[in-house]
């Protein structure tokens, strides 16, 4: 009998953590569960502990460490703060990285440094952080497997073909709630119907960022970080339906596409599986309901994120950095009723108006990646208030 693969899941009570706790509980003989981490969600952390029994928990905020620890089951240690989910996140053999946003850059780093395999669903850190998850990554044992469907799919097309034989990556993109529709009939929708996503379940910031196609934007950046494929050949091309999840065309011409129905516990459990295939199924597709696939070209003038993100990519060493920190911030606005959503391209354009290109080729450090998203925030910040006192 195979021995059992330990699994540490950071942001578990998020969106992607509790999808990976369910398929760490359809396949009770492939894995086991030794670190759970969360921010700050005492409740559900609690629980979670508690039916799955890890030998460590770990809460980013030292407010509630007090309160997790008397109610944590005998036998399971807690650690505390940043530097303790990057414990936890350096323990097991796979490390999910379910964090949300930035603040996931400190797992991503642990877990590749421990010469751990990432299952990755947090793309800010390797879209933000590319520099230094690079170094990261070289790590004896340290792999990517990465948790966001159209990577996913890529990662699994890719293996039909040699890397070079790849001509070009295709990221299909549902498009978002808004899609065929004008920015003028765009600029003061709110909050509730940009989180009316058609087809995923997901958590607000990235349903957000959905919605103004800077999800896909970030996806090109994180596809190019991961597979070391060109911008001029990574295309993004719009599917509603989100049942090809990403197609890798080889250069005699072929594409290969993965195709299930939109459920994350599959790439979440073929990153965790790798390269075995789990036992239980996660979006079979029943040939007779099968709706029309359709396809069509973004509109890129009214998703101006999407350029954005090419362009960052495209300016690489912090540039990526401070795009995504414009964005957290421009949402984060946004689903605060701060900011018009027509307005979040505006605040991360002006924001990239004021990134300081450096010299090229300049080692990056960690502390450079802080203080690039640091100014970011700023310059954005300082984007938002301005249009806030403008009414
Ligand atoms: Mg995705």
């Amino acid at each position: 009998m195979a021995s059992l693969t330990s699994v540490g899941i950071l942001g578990s009570t998020g969106s992607i953590g509790t999808q990976a706790l369910d398929v760490v509980a359809s396949c009770p003989d492939r894995f086991s569960v030794v670190a759970l981490g969360a921010h700050r969600s005492v409740e559900l952390l609690v629980d979670q502990a508690r039916r799955f029994r890890p030998a460590v928990v770990a809460v980013g905020d030292a407010t509630v460490a007090r309160e997790v620890a008397s109610l944590l089951p005998a036998g399971t240690e807690l650690l505390v703060g940043d530097e303790g989910m990057a414990v936890a996140a350096g323990m097991a053999e796979v490390c999910v990285n379910g964090v949300v946003g930035f603040a996931g850059l400190a797992v991503t780093v642990a877990a590749l440094s421990a010469g751990r395999r990432l299952a990755l669903a947090n793309k800010e850190s390797i879209i933000a952080g590319a520099p230094v998850v690079a170094e990261a990554r070289a790590t004896p044992g340290a792999e990517i497997v990465p948790v966001d469907s159209e990577h996913g799919a890529v990662h699994q097309c890719l293996r039909a073909g040699e890397r070079n034989e790849v001509a070009r990556l295709l990221l299909t993109a549902s498009g978002g709630p808004f899609r065929g529709r004008s920015a003028p009939e765009l600029a003061a929708v709110r909050v509730d119907e940009a989180l009316a996503h058609p087809t995923w379940s997901m958590g607000p910031k990235i349903t957000v960022d959905s919605s103004t196609l800077m999800n896909k934007g970030l996806e090109v950046i994180e596809a190019h970080e991961l597979f070391g494929i060109p911008y001029d050949r990574i295309d993004v091309v719009v599917h509603p339906q989100s049942i090809v999840h990403s197609m890798v065309e080889f250069t005699d011409g072929s594409t290969v596409a993965q195709l299930s129905r939109p459920d994350m516990r599959l790439p979440i459990g073929y990153a965790l599986g790798y390269p075995a295939r789990l036992p239980v199924p996660y979006g079979t597709l029943d040939w007779a309901t099968v709706p029309h696939l359709d396809f069509e070209p973004p509109d890129r003038t009214t998703f101006r994120c999407l350029d954005l993100a090419y362009a960052a990519g495209r300016a690489g060493d912090l540039a990526p950095a401070w795009l995504n920190a414009a964005n957290e911030v421009a949402v984060a606005a946004f689903l605060d009723k701060r900011l018009n959503w027509g307005s979040i391209a505006e605040v991360v354009e002006g924001t990239m108006e004021r990134y300081p290109a450096g010299a090229a080729g300049t080692r990056r450090t960690m502390a450079d990646v802080l203080d690039a998203d640091a100014r970011a925030r700023a310059a954005a910040s300082a984007l938002v208030a301005a249009r806030e006192g403008g009414g």
